[in-house]
């Protein structure tokens, strides 16, 4: 059943995921598509007061639908998915660049608008594509004006008779520099896009780094952290620091809690056990779970007489728990070794100390407190 179940979402999840990126694609494609309807309706108008030909005005919107409709159907039936960059930048460069060559061959009486509008294509195509790519655009626009300005005698302008050509050329700039502008715009919003990404996996990151530092059930640290933190506290103490001590905390007869009441009230016990310790000690003080149900206190900056009242306090409020809460005729109390640090010690020789301070706790009879000899 949930085999069927996960067979049937997975495709549902990566059509999702096709469609959140066609959608991310979308407005770029559009902005293009709209972009060549543009020149291509100030290019009707300058048929219209006769400077260059309808046809060319049909040739070029044309030509722009074809590129940017191609580019916007294969974004949509998710076929440039495969493509190294989905927005299909390059090949989409060199065609632009490419119409706006011809265009300029063959209606070089508004020929400087074409040229505008190669500072837009690459300056839109840069946002995307490597250096490499860019450079590659660049080369070709070179070459291909090159040839137009140094092979050919085609009279390349722009019309200024009149106030209707002048308002066309004006039309023409503004459109282009707008487009500039937009581009820009576009290129900030992306750096304020990777800026909130990366901020938001730094938070992820340091969220990963905390829980690889926890035990799962209680909330406490882990084995391996706790043992870093006592280690750091001896180097601290070979450094000539403060005296710290540390205490191995055991729950009594939790065997029997766990056979009486159930493994889930047992993992209960742990995780209000460790919650009561964490509300009770010092912001510097460190629980950890060595294992089972045994915990090491690290105790910075205490002294053994002050370690020994901490913990005789602590056994004392868990002890004054309300346990029937959580399963009724339930009662706990803890046993603990303590343990101050020396600078000769390893952290063995203290952990040591500490287990046979515990475990002369739990032969005098539990539920105490004891501290190494
Ligand atoms: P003592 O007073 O001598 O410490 O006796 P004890 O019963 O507490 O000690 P013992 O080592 O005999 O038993 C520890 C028990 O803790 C056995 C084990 O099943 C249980 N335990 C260890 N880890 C977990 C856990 O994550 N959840 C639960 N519910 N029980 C656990
Ligand atoms: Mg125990
Ligand atoms: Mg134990």
């Amino acid at each position: 059943m949930s085999q069927s179940r996960s067979v049937s979402t997975l495709p549902a999840t990566q059509a999702d995921d096709a469609a959140r990126r066609a959608a991310r694609r979308r407005p770029a494609h559009i902005a293009q598509v709209l972009s060549y309807t543009l020149d291509a309706a100030i290019l009707w108008l300058y048929s219209l007061i006769g400077v260059t030909s309808s046809a060319i005005c049909i040739a070029y919107l044309g030509a722009g639908l074809a590129t940017t409709g191609t580019a916007l159907w294969m974004s949509e039936r998710h076929l440039s998915d495969r493509a190294k960059d989905q927005y299909l930048t390059l090949p989409l460069c060199v065609a632009s660049t490419t119409v706006q060559l011809v265009a300029l061959t063959l209606a070089p009486e508004v020929g400087f608008y074409f040229i505008a509008l190669l500072f837009v294509i690459l300056g839109f195509g840069a946002l995307r594509m490597s250096a490499r790519e860019t450079a590659m655009v660049w080369t070709y626009a070179t070459v291909g004006m090159a040839a137009l300005f140094l092979l050919t005698n085609i009279p390349i302008a722009m019309p200024m008779d009149g106030v209707g050509e002048r308002a066309l050329v004006l039309a023409c700039f503004v459109t282009a520099l707008g487009r500039c502008a937009s581009t820009g715009l576009y290129g900030s919003s992306m750096r304020e896009m990777l800026y909130r990404r990366s901020n938001d996996l730094k938070r992820a990151n340091a969220r990963i780094e905390e829980l690889a530092q926890l035990d799962e059930l209680t909330g406490a640290l882990n084995r391996r952290y706790i043992m870093k933190c006592l280690n750091d506290e001896i180097a601290r103490i070979q450094r000539g620091a403060p005296e710290c001590c540390v205490a191995i905390i055991d729950l009594d007869h939790f065997k029997h809690i766990n056979d009486r009441f159930g493994h889930p009230i047992g993992d209960e016990v742990l995780r209000t056990f460790a919650i009561s310790i964490f509300a009770n000690i010092r912001t510097t003080d460190r629980l950890g779970r060595q294992g089972g149900e045994e915990f090491l206190l690290v105790l910075p900056g205490t002294a053994v007489d002050q370690a020994m009242r901490t913990l005789d306090r602590l056994r004392g409020q868990i002890s004054e728990l309300n346990w029937p809460a959580i399963a009724p005729d339930l009662t706990l109390s803890i046993s603990a070794g303590v343990s101050p640090i020396r600078a000769s010690d390893s952290a063995e020789d203290v952990l040591a100390r500490a287990d046979r301070a515990l475990y002369s706790a739990k032969d005098g009879g539990r539920d105490r407190v004891n501290v190494a000899a």
